[in-house]
């Protein structure tokens, strides 16, 4: 009577074995897909074995150029070039039903911060060297990214293919789908100049809907009389911002990816303590973290909640008070 039991707990272990092991295998088996549209590179990082990777890559291609084509303010035929060319002012009524949703969140943005965001910079930035030709007055540029990893998010939750836990990534603008955990890396925005310092400030763990962005000056910027200036500017005033080097913002699935990308660039333009008030009042759910534009004295300041997720943070950090 004894051995069987003896046998069924063994099999037991050697199942629980081989679950772990395959969950060790499956996690180390990623395969990472790049290409270039909207002005960046889009990654898709997909986990586990699965078939239908063709299928996913394409919902994914198809829709981010769907995306381009509406919302681009570098293409002449886009809906948002076109439109602004015939002198739209009521966009949200105008435009494809598919992107009401990022026009509505960008003009809400722009009213709830006095106008530090501003999709009507394009004006500004062509006279500053950012973009030229045909490049549009109307400019959603700082949300459309993340508004599109959302879509493709959405389109592959609505797919027949079995999706397996993969991680969207376009120009910096990053979504978790599915069940798994992603550790990212924060870049030290000063390590592109002094290569001694460490690539990374801090990492965070995203899970499943969450969203992150970052907005920076040390990627793309303006370079006039020897002068970088940012390519974001201050809404309030047209003029390119300064004092921030980075900006990293993470937000639940609820906000998704479009506040993300529309909350990186507002917060930049806040800056710390401003952006943290901003937070609090308007997305107490989104946590962010600034780096000050000073390399001699590299440091972070982090909101409450943003200080308790960073993990291995290689440089110096203060919380910022949000209470008034
Ligand atoms: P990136 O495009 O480098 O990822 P952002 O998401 O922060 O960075 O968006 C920057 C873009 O947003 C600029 O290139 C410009 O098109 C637009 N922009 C610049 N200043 C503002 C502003 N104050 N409000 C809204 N959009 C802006
Ligand atoms: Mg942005």
């Amino acid at each position: 009577m004894k051995k069987p039991t003896i046998v069924a707990v063994l099999a037991v272990v050697a199942l629980a074995g081989a679950a772990i092991l395959h969950q060790q295998r499956s996690s180390k088996a990623k395969r990472t897909v790049r290409w270039p549209v909207m002005g960046t590179i889009a990654q898709v990082t997909l986990r586990g074995e699965g078939g239908g990777e063709n299928a996913i890559l394409s919902t994914v291609r198809a829709t981010y150029d769907r995306l381009n084509g509406l919302l681009s303010a570098w293409d002449a035929n886009s809906e948002l070039s076109r439109l602004a060319a015939a002198g739209c002012t009521n966009w949200v009524e105008a435009v494809s039903d598919e992107v009401k949703p990022c026009y509505a969140a960008a003009l809400k943005l722009a009213d709830e911060s006095g106008h530090a965001f501003n999709p009507y910079m394009g004006r500004k930035l062509r006279a500053l060297g950012v973009g030229s030709g045909t490049y549009s007055d109307f400019d959603l540029g700082a949300i459309a990214k993340g508004y599109a990893v959302d879509r493709a998010a959405e389109e592959l939750g609505k797919g027949t293919v079995p999706v397996p836990p993969l991680l969207l990534d376009l120009g910096g603008n990053l979504r978790v789908v599915g069940d798994a955990v992603w550790r990212t890396c924060i870049r030290n925005p000063f390590a592109a100049r002094k290569p001694d310092l460490p690539p990374y400030v801090a990492l965070i763990a995203l899970t499943n809907g969450e969203s992150v962005a970052t907005s920076g000056n040390y990627e793309r910027f303006i370079e006039q009389n020897g002068l970088r200036l940012s390519h974001i500017l201050d809404g309030r005033t047209g003029q390119p911002t300064s004092g921030v080097a980075g900006v990293t913002v993470v937000v639940p699935s609820d906000y998704g990816a479009v506040l993300a990308d529309g909350l990186s660039t507002t917060l930049f333009v806040l800056g710390p303590q401003k952006g943290a008030a901003f937070l609090a009042a308007h997305y107490p759910k989104a946590l962010a973290l600034w780096i000050p534009d000073t390399p001699e004295d590299p440091h972070l300041l982090a909101t409450e909640d943003m200080s308790k997720r960073l993990e291995e943070i290689s440089i110096k950090m203060s919380r910022l008070q949000t209470d008034p």
